[in-house]
Protein backbone atom coordinates (compact mmCIF):
# COMPACT_ATOMS: atom_id res chain seq x y z
CA UNK A 1 0.00 0.00 0.00
CA UNK A 2 1.38 3.35 -0.86
CA UNK A 3 2.75 5.46 -3.05
CA UNK A 4 1.19 7.30 -5.78
CA UNK A 5 -0.80 5.84 -8.94
CA UNK A 6 -0.02 7.41 -11.76
CA UNK A 7 -1.08 5.06 -14.49
CA UNK A 8 -3.84 3.10 -15.50
CA UNK A 9 -3.26 -0.65 -16.63
CA UNK A 10 -5.62 -2.75 -18.09
CA UNK A 11 -7.62 -4.91 -15.85
CA UNK A 12 -6.40 -8.63 -15.89
CA UNK A 13 -8.95 -10.87 -15.01
CA UNK A 14 -7.87 -14.43 -16.28
CA UNK A 15 -9.85 -17.68 -15.52
CA UNK A 16 -7.44 -20.67 -14.38
CA UNK A 17 -8.49 -24.01 -14.94
CA UNK A 18 -8.49 -26.13 -12.12
CA UNK A 19 -8.41 -23.34 -9.65
CA UNK A 20 -12.63 -23.10 -10.33
CA UNK A 21 -14.22 -19.89 -11.86
CA UNK A 22 -14.21 -17.84 -8.49
CA UNK A 23 -10.64 -17.73 -8.28
CA UNK A 24 -9.22 -14.38 -9.87
CA UNK A 25 -5.70 -13.00 -10.70
CA UNK A 26 -2.27 -15.23 -11.52
CA UNK A 27 -0.43 -17.20 -8.79
CA UNK A 28 3.44 -16.17 -8.47
CA UNK A 29 5.96 -17.85 -11.28
CA UNK A 30 8.53 -19.96 -10.26
CA UNK A 31 10.95 -17.29 -10.39
CA UNK A 32 8.90 -15.03 -8.46
CA UNK A 33 8.46 -17.95 -5.55
CA UNK A 34 12.38 -18.33 -5.50
CA UNK A 35 13.01 -14.64 -4.98
CA UNK A 36 10.45 -13.40 -3.06
CA UNK A 37 11.56 -15.35 -0.22
CA UNK A 38 11.14 -13.38 3.04
CA UNK A 39 7.83 -15.08 3.36
CA UNK A 40 7.26 -18.82 3.72
CA UNK A 41 6.56 -20.64 0.28
CA UNK A 42 3.29 -22.10 1.73
CA UNK A 43 1.92 -18.33 2.03
CA UNK A 44 3.67 -17.24 -1.24
CA UNK A 45 2.09 -19.95 -3.08
CA UNK A 46 -2.01 -19.06 -2.37
CA UNK A 47 -1.14 -15.24 -3.50
CA UNK A 48 -3.05 -14.32 -6.62
CA UNK A 49 -1.96 -11.23 -8.41
CA UNK A 50 -4.97 -8.91 -10.25
CA UNK A 51 -4.05 -5.81 -11.67
CA UNK A 52 -6.83 -3.57 -11.04
CA UNK A 53 -7.03 0.46 -12.96
CA UNK A 54 -7.25 2.01 -9.80
CA UNK A 55 -7.50 1.78 -6.19
CA UNK A 56 -8.93 4.41 -3.35
CA UNK A 57 -7.08 7.66 -2.37
CA UNK A 58 -3.17 7.13 -3.06
CA UNK A 59 -2.50 3.19 -3.17
CA UNK A 60 -0.71 1.32 -5.74
CA UNK A 61 -1.12 -1.75 -3.71
CA UNK A 62 -3.74 -3.62 -1.77
CA UNK A 63 -3.86 -6.80 -0.16
CA UNK A 64 -7.20 -8.76 0.93
CA UNK A 65 -6.32 -12.24 2.25
CA UNK A 66 -4.33 -14.10 -0.20
CA UNK A 67 -4.90 -11.60 -2.88
CA UNK A 68 -2.57 -8.87 -3.64
CA UNK A 69 -4.33 -5.71 -6.00
CA UNK A 70 -1.93 -3.88 -7.93
CA UNK A 71 -2.98 -0.25 -9.31
CA UNK A 72 0.05 -0.05 -10.79
CA UNK A 73 1.99 -2.55 -13.74
CA UNK A 74 4.92 -4.54 -11.93
CA UNK A 75 7.63 -6.62 -13.14
CA UNK A 76 6.87 -10.33 -12.69
CA UNK A 77 10.61 -11.14 -12.58
CA UNK A 78 10.60 -11.41 -9.12
CA UNK A 79 12.51 -8.07 -8.39
CA UNK A 80 9.25 -5.86 -7.52
CA UNK A 81 9.35 -4.15 -3.95
CA UNK A 82 5.61 -3.32 -4.04
CA UNK A 83 4.80 -6.77 -4.47
CA UNK A 84 7.59 -7.39 -1.87
CA UNK A 85 5.77 -5.30 0.29
CA UNK A 86 2.23 -6.65 -0.07
CA UNK A 87 2.97 -10.17 0.30
CA UNK A 88 4.18 -9.91 3.45
CA UNK A 89 0.58 -8.26 4.38
CA UNK A 90 -0.59 -11.74 2.66
CA UNK A 91 1.42 -13.34 5.51
CA UNK A 92 0.10 -11.26 8.24
CA UNK A 93 -3.52 -12.21 7.11
CA UNK A 94 -2.78 -15.31 7.01
CA UNK A 95 -0.70 -15.78 10.21
CA UNK A 96 -3.25 -13.63 12.16
CA UNK A 97 -7.06 -14.48 10.40
CA UNK A 98 -8.57 -12.16 8.35
CA UNK A 99 -10.80 -11.00 11.07
CA UNK A 100 -8.11 -10.24 13.52
CA UNK A 101 -5.49 -8.88 11.12
CA UNK A 102 -8.59 -6.36 9.87
CA UNK A 103 -9.40 -5.43 13.73
CA UNK A 104 -6.28 -4.57 14.66
CA UNK A 105 -5.39 -2.89 11.29
CA UNK A 106 -8.23 -0.24 11.31
CA UNK A 107 -7.89 0.10 15.26
CA UNK A 108 -3.94 1.34 14.86
CA UNK A 109 -4.94 3.20 12.27
CA UNK A 110 -7.94 4.67 14.47
CA UNK A 111 -5.59 5.43 16.85
CA UNK A 112 -3.13 6.58 14.63
CA UNK A 113 -5.57 9.25 13.12
CA UNK A 114 -6.42 10.49 16.84
CA UNK A 115 -3.05 10.79 17.56
CA UNK A 116 -0.99 12.22 14.24
CA UNK A 117 -3.92 14.00 12.70
CA UNK A 118 -3.01 13.11 9.51
CA UNK A 119 -3.91 10.04 7.24
CA UNK A 120 -0.32 9.64 5.66
CA UNK A 121 1.20 9.54 9.30
CA UNK A 122 -1.56 7.51 10.59
CA UNK A 123 -1.30 5.15 7.26
CA UNK A 124 2.61 4.98 8.08
CA UNK A 125 2.40 4.61 11.72
CA UNK A 126 -0.08 1.16 11.55
CA UNK A 127 2.48 -1.83 12.66
CA UNK A 128 1.57 -3.89 10.20
CA UNK A 129 2.95 -1.01 7.36
CA UNK A 130 6.13 -0.42 9.66
CA UNK A 131 6.47 -4.34 9.55
CA UNK A 132 6.03 -4.94 5.93
CA UNK A 133 8.07 -1.43 5.38
CA UNK A 134 11.03 -3.03 7.28
CA UNK A 135 10.82 -6.13 5.64
CA UNK A 136 10.48 -5.56 2.12
CA UNK A 137 13.13 -3.22 2.41
CA UNK A 138 15.49 -6.38 4.27
CA UNK A 139 13.93 -7.75 1.02
CA UNK A 140 15.32 -5.52 -1.39
CA UNK A 141 19.01 -5.08 0.08
CA UNK A 142 19.48 -9.01 -0.13
CA UNK A 143 18.16 -8.92 -3.19
CA UNK A 144 20.23 -6.02 -4.85
CA UNK A 145 23.22 -7.42 -7.36
CA UNK A 146 21.90 -10.93 -7.09
CA UNK A 147 19.55 -11.53 -9.73
CA UNK A 148 16.64 -14.22 -9.75
CA UNK A 149 18.07 -15.76 -12.71
CA UNK A 150 20.92 -16.60 -10.75
CA UNK A 151 19.21 -17.87 -7.95
CA UNK A 152 18.97 -21.52 -8.63
CA UNK A 153 17.31 -21.85 -12.21
CA UNK A 154 18.77 -24.82 -13.91
CA UNK A 155 18.89 -23.91 -17.49
ZN1 LIG B 1 1.32 -1.88 3.09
Amino acid sequence: MGGRCETAPSIELPRRAGYGDRVIGRPLNDRELRSYRHVPDDVARRVRVVAIPALPGRYVGLTLGSIVFLAEEVSDDGDSTLLAHELVHVRQWHEQGRARFAVAYLRAFGAGLIRHRSWQEAYRAIPAEVEARQEAGRWLRSHQGRPAADDGEAG
